[in-house]
């Protein structure tokens, strides 16, 4: 069998380091064509030592010096490359045919979309892309044949559990629900008048899963599964109705679909992100993953209990901007963004991050989207104004 090439967008980070987890398990069938990276350029020259891309793309000049001082005394031929054009030529590049969409946040949304225009598999991991640009975003997968593979466990899974023809509308091949699990994260039995007082490393340490910084604090939030139930609308085309929310304190049931004949399918698997990863990657195959064959036994239980929306309140905010529409979940993603770097700096509490939000929201107007440029300005005007509610604090 011929090899494919792969591109990782975000190879350093959690998502990446399993990507490359699982690619180096089947050299026989991909090549890695690029890594990219943003910081931690010794874990970006490892990986090069380990996979020998043809290039690395790094974020400015110095960066890109070092790394290719660096590879070249290593006697390797890889070229570096920076900045956000290079991410989106490395992309789009006819030699590719591959690309996991693994950078976090706002700042994937360029290579992402390029990749998809490009008629790439797509193996999305980067919800913010989806979630700020939509129907614009799942227009260019139609338009360009993308394949478009969810990454996210939960929309991997209801993908699993979908019928191949799911395009066709929800209600046309039998589904009448989503059932979106979520973990409830660290904070899900904290008494409420605590959350106030709780830390960034408090936030980051989730019961059940391993990931970035960023994505465990939306976890905490769940403002994570607000924006997953954003991607599960805009993935398989159901209205915010359709999708239910779970909370599954075990995260071994990665989410169900329910049909009208009242059979339930679910996808159950120990919390590994190699699974979904393996999963996209192999499509319709299978392939070894590393991950290990769940114990039932040990499981032994699986408990669901409904979201608690004074916990929770940015599940509620989510479904609003959604409602909205337009640029309303830009706007949510990037006052999310702003707010979660700021309680990762130890500036605002954690309970700030809903209230930044909700400012964020009501100060802008949506408008609907016709180009990219109006998700980008978007964006631009909401971290603007969610840095303004930050500086009346001090
Ligand atoms: P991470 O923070 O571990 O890694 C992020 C990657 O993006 C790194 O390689 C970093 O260098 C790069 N990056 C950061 N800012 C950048 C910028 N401005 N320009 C270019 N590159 C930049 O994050 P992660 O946990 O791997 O998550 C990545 C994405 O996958 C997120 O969108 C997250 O929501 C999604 N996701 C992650 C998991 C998980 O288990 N980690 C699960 C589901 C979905
Ligand atoms: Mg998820």
């Amino acid at each position: 069998m011929s090899h494919q090439w792969i591109t990782v967008l975000g190879a350093t980070g959690s998502i990446g380091v399993s990507t490359l987890d699982v690619v180096a398990r089947h050299a026989d069938r991909y090549r890695v064509f690029a890594l990219t990276g943003y910081s931690r350029m010794d874990v970006l020259y490892a990986q090069c030592l380990r996979h020998t891309p043809l290039y690395a793309v790094v974020a400015d000049v110095i960066q890109a010096e070092q790394l290719q001082a660096r590879l070249k005394v290593a006697g390797l031929q890889t070229r570096v490359l920076q900045g956000m054009d290079a991410l989106d030529e490395v992309s789009a590049d006819q030699r590719v045919d591959v690309v996991m969409a693994a950078i976090v946040g706002a700042a994937g949304l360029s290579p992402t979309l390029a990749a998809v225009r490009a008629g790439k598999r797509v193996l999305l991991a980067n919800k913010e892309a989806l979630v700020m640009s939509g129907a614009l975003f799942m227009q260019a997968v139609r338009d360009s044949g993308a394949q478009l593979l969810p990454i996210d466990s939960e929309h991997n899974a209801i993908f699993q559990c979908m019928p191949g023809n799911y395009a066709e509308g929800l209600a046309q091949v039998g589904v009448r629900r989503i059932l979106l699990t979520a973990s409830g994260g660290p904070f899900r039995e904290m008494p409420l008048a605590d959350l106030v007082h709780v830390t960034p490393t408090q936030a980051c340490a989730h019961p059940n899963w391993s990931m970035g910084q960023k994505i465990s604090v939306d976890s905490a939030s769940m403002m994570n599964k607000g924006l997953e139930l954003i991607e599960a609308c805009w993935l398989f085309d159901a209205r915010p109705e359709q999708v239910e929310v779970v909370v599954h304190p075990q995260s071994v049931v990665h989410s169900l679909v329910d049909y009208v004949d009242g059979s339930v399918l679910a996808q159950l698997g120990n919390p590994d992100m190699r699974t979904p990863i393996a999963h996209a990657l192999a499509w319709p195959e299978r392939i070894d993953s590393g991950v290990s064959a769940l114990d039932l036994l040990r499981t032994a239980r699986l408990d669901f209990e409904a979201p608690d929306p004074e916990r929770f309140p940015c599940l509620g905010l989510a479904r609003q901007a959604f409602d909205a529409g337009g640029t309303a979940c830009a706007i949510l993603n990037a006052a999310n963004e702003v707010a979660v770097q700021a309680f990762l700096e130890r500036r605002i509490g954690f309970t700030d991050i809903p209230v930044i939000i909700d400012y964020t929201l009501n100060c802008l107007s949506p408008v609907p989207i016709g180009e990219l440029a109006q998700v980008m300005l978007a964006d631009r005007q909401a971290r603007a104004c969610a840095e303004q509610w930050l500086s009346n604090q001090t």
